[in-house]
């Protein structure tokens, strides 16, 4: 009977999960302060192992991939005789003034700047995902991208040879990566203006890294298709799909994940309020910290403080090292759990080696999971 009561000691001993328990919290606790040293904000550390498993990405345009501080550099109108260019550009920076988008403010900027009589006569603003529309002057004035111009009819046929070249000149400042803005007053085109955003300098180098460790790059983006192609080029993504609206984002989120079933992860990476659906839709949503609105913040699962686009790899990366620490722990927590049962089971399995075994396994985890501390990058 004893023997029997010292053997039942030895199996609750056995049975006591100790490593396997603390395993995963503490390599979660260390990783999610080393992410924070290097200046990834992770809101939980099942966020790391969704980024471990990543399998795609897709990143927002305007503000993400660019800095989002816009200069306006063409405005063109389309029948001088009608609007000129002062006139045209104080109705549209009228409109602006109500906008939160930055291109608006660089348009509004370069009106004040120019010394334009700016009306503050502004009725009815709406913003519509693809641009805005308001009352200046008593005057109905619409800014959007092509999408909004198709939409509306504002661009006709050319049979002149007005909205022909106004065409081309569009498309030439779209291949430099400028947004394009079509301009419709009284429900005819006015105007069409080009406003300069810059690539971030480390664009190109993230996309790089993110591709060579096996991971898909869709940029989503709400801005014309030219602008997204010369993006596109010179950032070296796989795949863009432009003319976006916010809901048409989260569509293609959830169609990714489907692609992806199975495969691994899917990130959206964004800084915008439109942004924001996607951001929750997407197994984790990173938002720019530097520059990024509360709404993307708040959504999102994780943050990058100062909104380089590098961290991204090393996010992944830290994600692959928790995803590989807490297996090994795993395994080694199960495989002295079951020698200790075998041993006992032939009868050769004292108490303290059982103490022992349990201890020690659990120290061997501890260290295996803060060893991530000194994990390179
Ligand atoms: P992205 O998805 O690249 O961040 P947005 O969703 O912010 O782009 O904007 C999509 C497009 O809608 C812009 O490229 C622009 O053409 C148009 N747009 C949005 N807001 C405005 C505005 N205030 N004035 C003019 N156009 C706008
Ligand atoms: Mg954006």
């Amino acid at each position: 009977a004893e023997k029997m009561l010292y053997n039942a000691l030895v199996l609750l001993v056995v049975a006591c999960p100790c490593a396997l328990v603390i395993s995963t919290p503490i390599t979660y606790v260390c990783a999610l302060a080393l992410s924070a040293r290097k200046g990834i904000l992770i809101k939980g550390g099942s966020h790391l192992e969704t980024l471990g498993r990543l399998r795609a990405i897709a990143i927002d345009k305007t503000g993400t991939l660019t800095e989002g501080r816009f200069r306006l550099v063409h405005f063109l109108v389309s029948d001088p005789t009608v609007f000129t260019r002062e006139s045209a550009l104080a109705l549209v920076a009228g409109a602006e003034a109500r906008s939160s988008h930055p291109l608006a403010a660089a348009i509004v900027q370069t009106a004040l700047r120019e010394g334009l009589d700016v009306p503050r006569n502004v009725r009815d603003f709406a913003t519509e995902g693809e641009g805005i529309s308001a009352n200046v002057d008593g005057k109905q004035v619409q800014i959007g991208n092509r999408r909004m111009a198709d939409k509306h009819g504002w661009i006709l046929p050319p049979k002149a040879g007005e909205e022909g070249s106004l065409l081309s000149a569009a498309a030439e400042w779209e291949a430099e990566a400028n947004t394009v803005c079509w301009v419709a007053i009284d429900g005819k085109l006015a105007a069409v203006l080009g406003v300069a955003d810059k690539i971030r300098d480390e664009a190109a180098d993230a996309i790089k890294q993110l591709r060579a460790d096996g991971v898909r790059t869709v940029m989503l983006t709400g801005d014309n298709e030219g602008t997204a192609r010369a993006v596109q080029k010179q950032v070296g993504l796989d795949e863009i799909h432009a003319k976006l609206l916010p809901e048409e984002k989260v569509d293609f989120i959830s169609k990714l994940k489907d692609e992806c079933v199975g495969a691994g992860t899917v990130a959206m990476v964004g800084d915008g309020i439109n942004d924001a659906p996607a951001l929750s839709r997407a197994d984790v949503g990173i938002a720019m910290g530097a520059g990024g609105t509360a709404a993307a913040m708040e959504t999102a699962d994780v943050a990058l403080m100062d909104s380089s686009l590098l961290k991204l790899a090393q996010a992944r990366a830290l994600g692959v090292a928790v995803l590989t620490k807490i297996r090994q722990n795993v395994a080694l927590s199960f495989a002295t759990k079951i020698a200790m049962v075998i041993a006992a089971a032939v009868g050769y399995a004292p108490l303290w080696l059982a103490v022992i075994a349990d201890v020690g396994s659990m120290l061997v985890v501890c260290i295996n999971g803060m060893s991530i501390l000194n994990e390179p990058g």
